[in-house]
C-alpha cells in the first residue's frame, strides 16, 4: 500500500468508532489480503472495528488528479 486517501473516522456511538478509506497500491495483486492486514492493523492498533475499505491501483485512483502541482 502506498497511500490512503479519503479517510473519514466517525463515532457510532460512545465506544464504536467507524471508518472508510480508499488504499492504492502499486498494482495489482491480492487485494483481499492486503484488506484483511488493513482490518486487523486498525482492530490491534486503534480498536476500530467497523471498516469500510477500496482498493484501487495508481491507474485506477484519482490521486494524481486531486494532487496540487507541487506535490506529484
Ligand atoms: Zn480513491
Amino acid at each position: 500500500m502506498i497511500e490512503v486517501h479519503d479517510l473519514h473516522i466517525w463515532g457510532l456511538s460512545t465506544s464504536q468508532i467507524a471508518l472508510t478509506a480508499h488504499l492504492v497500491r502499486v498494482d495489482t495483486g491480492d487485494d483481499q489480503a492486503m484488506i484483511d492486514a488493513a482490518v486487523q492493523g486498525l482492530k490491534q492498533k486503534f480498536a476500530i472495528d467497523h471498516a469500510t475499505l477500496q482498493v484501487e491501483t495508481i491507474a485506477s485512483a484519482e490521486i494524481w488528479a486531486l494532487r496540487p502541482a507541487h506535490v506529484v
